[in-house]
Order: C-alpha cells, then structure tokens, then sequence
C-alpha cells in the first residue's frame, strides 16, 4: 500500500512539474512575442532633494504592457528574462524609450537626471556602449544626466569585466549608481574601486528606521556615502516621519510613495509633475 502511495504521489509530483515547465514556455513565448511587439514600457518615478522636495530626476522603470493583463511589473518578467538570456533586449526597449523621453524634459528642465537600471548581462554585452553612447549623442543629451543603477551582484558576477565596462562608461561621462546598497554581499573595497556618484539605500532599511539598530545602520550608510563623496539616495519612502530621519542623517535626495509612484509621462504630464 506505502508502495502505490509513493507512485501516486510521484506521478502527481510529475504532473506539478510538467505544469510549472507549461507555464514557465509560455510565459517565455509571450515574452518573446511581447519583445517583438515593443510591449516593454518604462514608467518613471521622480526623485526629490530631501532639503526643498523638489524634483531632481527620475529613475525608469520597466513595465509590460501586456495585451490581455495590463500594465505588469519587473517581478512578472524580469526573473525569467534574466534566466533565459533576454534581459538586453529588454534593456535595449528601455533605453530607447528612455533616452528620447530625457531628451524630451531637458526642453523643460536641463537639470534633471536620468536613472536607469542594468542587468549583469547588459555590460558583458560588447556592444552595449557602443549602443548607448551613439543614441546619447543623437539625442544631444549630456551624458552626465544618464544615470546607470548597478547592483553589487552584477558586479560580483564579473569583476574584471565590469570593472573595465564601468571605467569606459565614466570616461564616456554618464554617472553611475550602486543600487539596493546594503542588500548585497560586495565589500566596502569593491565600493570604493567602483567610484560610484551615487549610492541608493535600500528601501528594507528605510522600512525600519525607527528600530535603533536600523536607525544606526542607516546613519552609517549615509555617512559612508558623504565620506566617499557620494549623493546618497534613500528608496521607498513612504511617510513624513521617514523623511525627517533621512535629513537628519544627511541623505540628499530620496524617491519613494510618500511623494509620487513610477508613472507614464502622460500621467506625470497630467499631474502637473513636469512644471
Ligand atoms: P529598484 O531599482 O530598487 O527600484 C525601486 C523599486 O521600489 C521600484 O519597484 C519602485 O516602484 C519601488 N518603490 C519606490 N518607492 C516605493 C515606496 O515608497 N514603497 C514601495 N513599497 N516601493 C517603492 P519596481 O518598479 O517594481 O521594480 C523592482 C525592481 O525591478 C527594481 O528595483 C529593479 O531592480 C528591477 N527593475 C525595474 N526596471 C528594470 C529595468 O529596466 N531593468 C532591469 N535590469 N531591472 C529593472
Ligand atoms: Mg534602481
Ligand atoms: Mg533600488
Ligand atoms: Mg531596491
């Protein structure tokens, strides 16, 4: 009886697993497709100065319009683009949504920046500053307002490689970012090779300031990034009393719900976003 018990239960498992592989092609096929069909977007959520609440920039983030289900997010697609080699593809849809539409706001505002966020693969791609250098200058844009969000993984995946992309990329004269700072596993060494303008505190930390160990992590982190000559950046604000503490320790700038969501540029058009 235990017997034919286990075979039922290896055969439901097989079945579970076969449904899970259905899922898994098919999203990939849609994927695919919805890459052919440009339905990868970005949304743009504006960054403030903590001193004033005034938009300095924006960070792009990727979204799929997908025909059926709506507007998706990076949690939807992104795992499965990076597992099944897509990921640069998607970087390529953003980037060309993204450089036009900076483009666009620096008729408005010549000092905002630009942020967006790479994949390990985008600079293993030997053609990827080829491709974004060229479309900088067909855009006039200067290239100190592009703003490339880097994850200690990625740099961990290929430190000799990254370092040299990462060192072309700051020649070329875009600023970059370490992204998720304080969720990694890269060293303080590895922080201070890359050089990086800008360090973005990770949104778990903000989440608990008020828990006195967190509260001090996050004086260290900020002060770090002051001491490196960094603009330190807090993500996913989401209440005043968060903001009080930030300025207090000395974050510059900061982007969260508390002030604006990632949006279309017709709805940040529509919200008086862009005056
Ligand atoms: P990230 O780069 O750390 O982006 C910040 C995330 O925090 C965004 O989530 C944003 O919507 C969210 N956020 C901002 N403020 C708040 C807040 O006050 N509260 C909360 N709860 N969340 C807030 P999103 O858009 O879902 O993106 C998730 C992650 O997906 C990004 O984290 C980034 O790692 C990745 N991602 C997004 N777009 C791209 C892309 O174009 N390329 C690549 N390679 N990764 C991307
Ligand atoms: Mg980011
Ligand atoms: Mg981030
Ligand atoms: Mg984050």
């Amino acid at each position: 009886k235990a017997k034919a018990a286990q075979g039922a239960e290896l055969v439901y498992f097989d079945e579970e697993l076969q449904a899970e592989q259905r899922y898994r092609f098919t999203l990939e096929q849609s994927i695919r497709q919805g890459l052919d069909n440009q339905e990868f977007v970005a949304v743009y959520q504006p960054i403030f100065s903590v001193e004033g609440e005034c938009i300095v920039g924006f960070e792009a983030l990727a979204r799929w319009q997908h025909p059926e289900h709506g507007l998706l997010g990076p949690g939807e697609f992104i795992p499965l683009m990076e597992e099944r080699g897509l990921i640069s593809r998607l970087t390529e849809q953003i980037i060309s949504c993204v450089v036009p539409q900076l483009a666009h706001w620096h008729n408005i505002n010549p000092d905002w920046f630009m942020s967006l966020n790479l994949s390990a693969r985008d600079i293993q791609k030997p053609s990827f500053i080829d491709n974004l250098t060229s479309l900088i200058y067909a855009h006039k844009l200067a290239p100190e307002k592009v703003v490339l969000e880097i994850t200690e993984s990625l740099l961990l995946a290929d430190w000799q490689n990254a370092s040299q992309v990462l060192e072309s990329l700051k020649s070329l004269g875009v600023r970059l970012a370490l992204d998720d700072f304080g969720t990694g596993y890269s060293s303080l060494s590895y922080l201070h090779r890359i050089n990086a303008d800008k360090l973005k505190i990770d949104r778990s930390f903000i989440e608990h300031w008020s828990q006195t160990a967190d509260a001090r992590l996050l004086r260290t982190m900020a002060h770090l990034g002051q001491s490196m000559n960094m603009t330190v950046i807090a993500e996913g604000v989401e209440n005043r009393e968060e903001l009080v503490f930030l300025g207090e320790i000395g974050c510059h700038q900061y982007q969260g719900f508390l002030s604006a969501r990632p949006m279309l540029p017709e709805d940040l058009e529509a919200g008086g976003w862009l005056l």
